[in-house]
C-alpha cells in the first residue's frame, strides 16, 4: 500500500480521542481531521494526539490552532474529503438512523474512500447495508461492525467455527470498566438502551443529569442481557449460525472504575466431523480496555477496507467478511 493513510475521525469522544493516540503511534497512518459537535480541525501534516486529549469534556476540537468552530461540522467534513483515504465514524448512533444519514451526505457528495465504524445495533445496522449500491456506485468502500462487539469478538467466532460442522450457539459476555461515564457518553446512553424497559429514543432523550441517577441507583454498574446486537446478523450472513437467535450477547458495565468487572469472552459450542460437541473460547486480556479493542481493530479493518478499494472491491460489507490488516 503506497504512503500514508490520511485518516479523519467523525466524533471526538472516549473513541475518537483514542483513536487520535492510537494513530499517533503508527506509521502508516496519519489523522488529519477530526470533528466533534461544536467543530472540526484539519492539518494535512497530521494532527497533534496530546493536544486533541487535553481538550477538556464538553470543549471543542474547534479550539485547536488549525480548527474552527462551526455548526455542521460533518459538513466540512465532506467539503476537504478529497484530502481523506478513510474515514472512522466514532458518532453516537442515536437516533438509531444518525449514522445512517451520515453516510449518505459523503454519498450524495460521490466521497471515494473507506469507512469503517463500531455500530453496535442489529436494526442500525439492517439500515446500513442498504447503502451496498450506493456506495459501489461512487467507487467507495465501508466494512461495517469493526468494533470489539460486533467486531473482533465476531470475527474471532468466524475462525473458531471452523473446527465445527455444525454451531450450536456463540456466546459473548463483556466486561468494560471505565473511570468516568462522561469520557464515553454515546457508548453509555446506548447501553442503557438495551435495558428492560428502555429505547433508543427513551435513552436519547435522557439529560446527563438523569443518566448520573440512574448510575448512582445502580452504583455505577450496567448488566445487560440479550441485547440487540449486531454479531448475529454478521455472523448469519457468512453462515456461522444458520439462525440469529444462536447468537446471544450482554455483559457488565462499571462506569466508576477502570478496572474490568468481568473478563471479556466469546464461547462458540459445536459439534465437529467425528460427533464431538466442543466450546472454543476467546478471552481478551483483562489489561486491554474497551478503546483497545474497538479503535485497534477499526483501523485494521481500515486498512483492508483501503486494500479492498485498490483492488476495485467496492460496497458495504460485515467485519465478517474480511480479515483485518495489522497497521504498522
Ligand atoms: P462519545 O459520546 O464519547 O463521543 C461522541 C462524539 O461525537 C462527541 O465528540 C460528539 O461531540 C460527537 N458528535 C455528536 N453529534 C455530532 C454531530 N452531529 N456532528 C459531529 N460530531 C458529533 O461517544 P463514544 O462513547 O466514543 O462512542 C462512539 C460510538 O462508538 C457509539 O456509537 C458507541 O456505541 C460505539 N461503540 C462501539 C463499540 C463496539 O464494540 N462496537 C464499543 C464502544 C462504543
Amino acid at each position: 500500500m503506497a504512503g500514508i493513510i490520511r485518516v479523519a475521525v467523525l466524533g471526538a469522544g472516549g473513541l475518537g480521542r483514542s483513536c487520535a493516540s492510537i494513530i499517533a503511534k503508527k506509521k502508516q497512518m496519519k489523522l488529519v481531521a477530526i470533528c466533534d459537535k461544536q467543530g472540526y480541525a484539519y492539518l494535512p501534516d497530521g494532527l497533534d494526539a496530546d493536544a486533541i486529549n487535553s481538550i477538556k469534556i464538553g470543549g471543542t476540537v474547534g479550539d485547536l490552532d488549525c480548527g474552527q468552530r462551526i455548526n455542521d461540522s460533518i459538513g466540512e467534513i465532506i467539503r476537504i474529503s478529497n484530502e481523506i483515504d478513510g474515514i472512522f465514524i466514532a458518532l453516537p448512533n442515536l437516533p438509531n438512523d444518525f449514522m445512517f444519514n451520515v453516510v449518505k451526505r459523503f454519498i450524495i457528495a460521490e466521497y471515494k474512500g473507506c469507512f469503517v465504524d463500531a455500530l453496535k445495533r442489529t436494526s442500525a445496522m439492517e439500515m446500513m447495508f442498504r447503502l451496498h449500491g450506493d456506495l459501489r456506485q461512487v467507487n467507495s468502500t465501508y466494512i461495517t461492525g469493526c468494533g470489539a462487539t460486533p467486531g473482533l469478538l465476531t470475527a474471532a467466532a468466524v475462525i473458531a467455527a471452523q473446527s465445527f460442522v455444525e454451531i450450536e450457539n456463540v456466546n459473548i459476555w463483556w466486561g468494560v470498566g471505565i473511570s468516568n461515564w462522561a469520557e464515553y457518553k454515546a457508548t453509555i446512553r446506548e447501553d442503557i438502551a438495551h435495558l428492560p424497559g428502555w429505547t433508543v429514543d427513551t435513552a436519547l432523550s435522557m439529560s446527563d443529569k438523569e443518566v448520573e441517577e440512574l448510575l448512582d441507583k445502580t452504583n455505577g454498574l450496567l448488566e445487560l442481557h440479550e441485547m440487540e446486537h449486531a454479531d448475529d446478523l454478521l455472523l448469519e450472513r457468512v453462515s456461522v449460525v444458520d439462525s440469529r437467535d444462536k447468537v446471544t450477547v450482554g455483559g457488565i458495565m462499571d462506569t466508576r472504575n477502570a478496572k474490568k468487572p468481568v473478563s471479556t469472552t466469546m464461547t462458540l459450542t459445536g459439534i465437529t466431523f467425528d460427533g464431538k460437541r466442543s466450546s472454543h473460547k476467546f478471552i481478551l486480556g483483562d489489561e486491554t480496555n474497551m478503546a483497545a479493542n474497538v479503535v485497534g481493530p477499526a483501523l485494521g479493518y481500515l486498512k483492508r477496507a483501503l486494500w479492498l478499494n485498490q483492488h476495485q472491491i467496492y460496497g458495504l460489507y460485515g467485519s465478517t467478511e474480511f480479515m483485518p490488516c495489522v497497521v504498522n
